[in-house]
């Protein structure tokens, strides 16, 4: 017995096109939001915490493009605030400002003024150049101490290492003992550490990285 002897066959063929193309446009809705949620995790947002000099937020995003492969995204500048001075008020709590600013979108916090957190009961206010959450999506890093005595190009790139080290912590590493030169060293407020470093992993924290995420 012919089937649908009533429809015509143009018919039926449009409808199969018709039907096709619904069944295309789903797959393709459903494929770029997958895109867009994929590339929005290697989105990191930098964001100015009051002024910071646009030469330092341009070169910031450009070392960390090419060193970890991520876009960046400057956001305007937000005013630092007083509930995140440190108790002695002479400086930002490098802790309240990650507790302040986390979120859920991978953020690297800029600031040139002074950063600090409580390294011990004797140093309740150690001031240092970074500090990021690990593992975590928001890191802070502060010009203030990098620029001093040196050239504004020798201030940019500790400026880098500093920033890459703490992206390397929010990505889940810890500090590296395995070799001086590598960018995951503890620093401990010690600008010679920064400088004797390489804008480089050594294999085992490249390594750790790859395991971890
Ligand atoms: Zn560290
Ligand atoms: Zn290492």
């Amino acid at each position: 017995m012919p089937i649908n002897t009533n429809i015509p066959s143009t018919f039926r063929v449009k409808t199969k096109k018709i039907l096709s193309l619904i069944i295309l446009c789903v797959l393709m809705f459903s494929t770029s939001s997958l895109i867009q949620s994929t590339s929005k995790d290697h989105i990191i947002y930098i964001q100015p915490l009051g002024s910071v000099d646009s030469e330092s937020l341009m070169y910031l995003k450009k070392s960390v493009e090419d060193f970890y492969g991520y876009e960046c995204s400057i956001k305007t500048k937000l005013e630092l605030t007083n509930d995140i001075l440190s108790k002695s008020k002479t400086r930002y709590d490098a802790n309240k400002i990650l507790s302040k600013y986390n979120s859920n979108i991978n953020l690297l916090l800029i600031t040139e003024k002074d950063i600090a957190y409580k390294k011990s009961n004797q140093f309740p206010e150690w001031g240092i150049f970074g500090l990021g959450l690990r593992p975590g999506k928001t890191c802070v890093v502060s010009t203030f101490r990098l620029k001093r005595k040196v050239t504004k190009q020798q201030m940019l790139i500790r400026l880098k290492k500093v920033a890459l080290h703490e992206i390397g912590h929010n990505l889940g590493l810890s500090h590296c003992k395995n070799n001086k030169e590598c960018m995951m060293n503890d620093a401990d407020g010690t600008i010679k550490q920064v400088d004797r470093e390489k804008i480089w992993f050594c294999e085992k924290c490249w390594g750790q990285i790859k395991k971890l995420n």
